[in-house]
């Protein structure tokens, strides 16, 4: 419902019931059906704790979308809820309800409950509470004849009230209700203190995997056989995941292999992987070829930033079978300087008619290596995206790119680095270079085709941070305003 708009007479008349504390449970056990999710969005507003709990005994449906509505740390409105799923399973059939069979704790479903509670038509909505594609329950977990509870858990470097409550009574359910947790995000937990937490949920159900940790190596290693676990995952990011300084007793190069093979050969197990993201993942480095050579599916983003990535790793991207379909690569912030880039092209050759993104922001490639880069740039029909900051071209190979883009039909933000030009032998820009080159460059650039967000940048200022970024005009760092 729009804010502007008056509440309707149903919403005002329970709004009133709701208030009034007016609701028994033998009402509750007589009302439509299609009053029951407005009702709960109103009790859970006004955190009725009671109401809460009796909406949950006679919830009349399969499922109970109910982390919709939910503030996480509200422990007082989660026990509620389970307190509500343990008194129905106690209680047992009931005519007028149907069986409870899927419970989810997660933050979606938000369209759900929108359009029950603005919709005046209760039967229409009743149909799309049981019929909606997303809420189905699948027909093996109607088999298993328990109630399913998905979640979504970010446990940062310990669980918080609610977390620890949740996984207590979930531990003492564990053979009775189904657990699911679909995304995990992962902060600086001590690797032991996740075994409870895989106690409840099988990685096997996780689709999304984020670890943000400073795991050891060794700990990474304990990790490893949970990580294997988790064939389901389509998304993957990792964050530093482990210090610089590593701990390892009797530290020895033959045992850092050994923790990073483990860990790296647990690619290999993925059915579906799709997004793979590595922030700061340096021990991979030279290591590249056993995560990407092994996976079983092509990926559709490869995401690997402020990395260290040898020689050895470049030239796994051209035989990568993986690497085939990717629509988004992004190496920012990967030093190229020294590489050679063939094997680069040869990857954008072969991605050339489906990718869309490309980042190499930061990456300090010179004229030369943009060179061997621009024949398959000038292939790359469905870009639509592309970073180039931070690179140190010169204005002669600058147009030359720019020359080679005439095919960048679906190009929709593009993102160049202000020549070497604009530079003193100080690194100092000069204001009037600046604007007198990049508009020479955006002169170029409308002659080949019509732009849309297109701006020439200059490395970051080390005084205030930003940049000089010329797009209609020239825009100066905050030393210049
Ligand atoms: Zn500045």
């Amino acid at each position: 419902m729009n804010v502007h708009t008056p509440p309707t007479l149903q919403k005002l008349a329970i709004q009133t019931l709701v208030r009034e504390e007016a609701l028994g449970m033998s009402d509750l056990e007589e009302m439509a059906h299609g009053l029951f999710p407005a009702l709960f969005k109103e009790a859970i507003d006004g955190r009725h704790i009671k109401l809460i709990k009796a909406l949950v005994i006679a919830w009349p449906f399969h499922c109970l979308p109910v982390g919709a509505l939910m503030r996480t740390t509200d422990v007082e409105t989660l026990q509620a809820v389970l307190d509500g799923v343990d008194i129905r399973r106690t209680i047992g059939f009931h005519p007028r309800r149907k069986k409870l069979q899927f419970l989810d704790l997660r933050n979606v479903h938000h369209s759900f409950w929108n359009i029950w509670t603005d919709s005046e038509d209760s039967d229409y909505s009743a149909e799309i509470l049981d019929e909606k594609k997303a809420l189905q329950v699948r027909p093996r977990y109607a088999l298993r004849q328990r109630l399913k509870v998905t979640v979504d858990l970010c446990i940062r470097s310990c669980l918080d009230e609610a977390q620890i409550w949740f996984l207590k009574w979930a531990q003492e359910r564990k053979g009775s209700l189904y657990f699911c947790c679909t995304k995990m995000k992962i902060w600086t937990l001590p690797v032991k203190a996740l075994r409870h937490i895989f106690h409840v949920f099988d990685p096997e159900h996780i689709m999304e995997l984020e670890l943000n940790t400073e795991w050891t190596l060794l700990e990474l290693t304990r990790f490893a056989p949970y990580f294997g676990q988790m064939r389901n995952l389509r998304k993957v990011f990792l964050a530093p995941l482990h210090k610089i300084d590593f701990h390892l007793p009797n530290r020895t190069r033959v045992t850092e292999v050994k923790c990073i093979n483990k860990f790296a050969s647990q690619f290999s197990k993925f059915n579906c992987l799709q997004h793979l993201f590595m922030f700061c993942v340096h021990f991979l480095r030279s290591q590249m070829n056993q995560v990407l050579g092994c996976l079983m599916t092509p990926l559709k983003t490869l995401s690997i930033t402020y990395s260290l990535v040898s020689q050895r790793d470049l030239d796994s991207f051209a035989c990568c079978q993986s690497l085939f379909q990717l629509k988004h690569l992004e190496l920012r912030g990967v030093v190229l300087l020294d590489l050679d880039l063939m094997p680069l092209r040869g990857l954008l050759m072969k991605v050339a008619g489906i990718l869309e993104t490309l980042d190499l922001q930061g990456c300090r490639m010179k004229d030369s290596q943009l060179s061997v880069l621009l024949p398959a740039f000038k292939q790359c029909s469905q870009i639509s995206n592309i970073n180039f900051y931070n690179n140190e071209f010169s204005m002669p190979f600058l147009k030359d790119l720019l020359q080679h883009t005439a095919n960048w039909s679906k190009m929709n933000v593009e993102q160049y680095p202000a020549p070497l030009e604009c530079y003193d032998e100080f690194a100092q820009v000069s204001v009037e270079r600046f604007a007198q080159v990049c508009q020479d460059l955006m002169d170029t650039l409308r002659a080949i085709r019509q732009p849309k967000n297109s701006s020439f940048a200059t490395d970051i200022c080390h005084t205030c941070g930003e940049r000089w970024v010329f797009d209609q005009v020239a825009n100066l760092c905050h030393c210049w305003q």
